[in-house]
């Protein structure tokens, strides 16, 4: 079997054309993104900024980047959020990681008013999960089921298999398939036997960061393969960096129904997600 390739770029043009349609209904300029970050840290941020902005001005949103300097605490970070928290032209805020050493990144996340939460970070956020996604979603986690509806399977009575527990990636993933009716299982770091399972699955979310975590040999045949991973790995010849998920696609491709590529899959829709969660926020304010 040769898998169906999820165009990842395609779904995120069709959110970002309805983003942009809803952002129109506002007066030009007044939707506000603002990203927060402290100098100094251990960088990589920058080039998600740069990107983040590049789509935010395309759709109309207002891109406004505050870079705290470097040797700011904690207290200075809060007390920045605590001001675009009550700053009525700023509809979403944004935490642009990894910030400094000393910093408790999850602290600062929850300092976000939720309304303004367009990470879904907020613990406000995440248990609105359990209620049907009726807050703003962590922006991967949405991004991810997405690109699995658009294959137009029936979640209903599916096995479901998500690698990864982390708080913004797997564990509201699991927590959207169970409001599907999916049957969920969870592996992380401690599973022992990770094939066991993923053999299992209808329905495959990878979110390790392990380049070759996943061999075609632990795919179901017929199975919609969802890689979140984003890895950077040497190119055989020694000479630059490329960008692979967990999944070792090439192989995987022969065994699955649906494949997502990396890059080019869920990457492109998270970023319209976020879009998607700033105009949310700008229209319950
Ligand atoms: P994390 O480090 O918080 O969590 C990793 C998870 O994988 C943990 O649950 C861990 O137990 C599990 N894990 C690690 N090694 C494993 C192994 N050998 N077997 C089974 N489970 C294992 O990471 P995260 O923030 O959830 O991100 C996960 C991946 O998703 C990373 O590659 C990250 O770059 C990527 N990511 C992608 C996007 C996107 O837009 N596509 C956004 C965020 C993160």
């Amino acid at each position: 079997m040769t898998a169906r390739l999820i165009d990842g770029k395609a779904i995120a043009r069709g959110i970002r054309d309805r983003v942009s349609e809803r952002v129109s209904r506002f007066a030009p300029g007044t939707v506000t993104l603002a990203a927060v970050e402290v100098a100094g840290g251990p960088g990589g941020s920058a080039v998600y900024a740069a990107s983040q902005k590049k789509c935010a001005q395309a759709l109309g949103i207002a891109f406004r980047r505050v870079r705290l300097p470097a040797g700011t605490g904690e207290a200075g970070l809060l007390e920045a959020i605590d001001a675009l928290n009550s700053d009525p032209a700023v509809h979403g805020i944004l935490l642009l990681r990894p910030l400094p050493e000393g910093i408790d990144t999850e602290r600062a996340a929850c300092r976000i008013r939720p309304d303004k939460d367009v990470e879904g970070m907020h613990p406000a956020n995440l248990g609105s999960i359990l209620y049907k996604e009726t807050g703003l979603v962590p922006c991967t986690a949405m991004a991810a089921v997405t690109v699995l509806r658009s294959t137009g399977i029936s979640f209903e009575g599916l096995e479901t298999v998500v690698v990864g527990h982390s708080e913004i990636v797997g564990k509201p993933i699991a927590l959207m398939m169970v409001n599907a009716l999916s049957t969920v299982t969870i592996c992380h770091i401690a599973t022992a036997d990770l094939g066991a399972h993923t053999r299992r699955a209808d329905i495959l979310f990878t979110a390790a960061g392990v380049p070759g975590l996943v061999t075609a040999g632990m795919i179901k045949p017929g199975a919609a393969v969802i890689d979140i991973a984003i890895n950077s790995v040497k190119d055989s010849d020694g000479g630059g960096e490329r960008v692979v998920g967990d999944v070792d696609f090439e192989a995987a491709s022969a065994v699955a129904g649906w494949i997502t590529p990396v890059p080019g899959g869920v990457g492109p829709v998270t970023t319209a997600v976020l879009m998607e969660n700033t105009v949310k926020a700008a229209e319950s304010l």
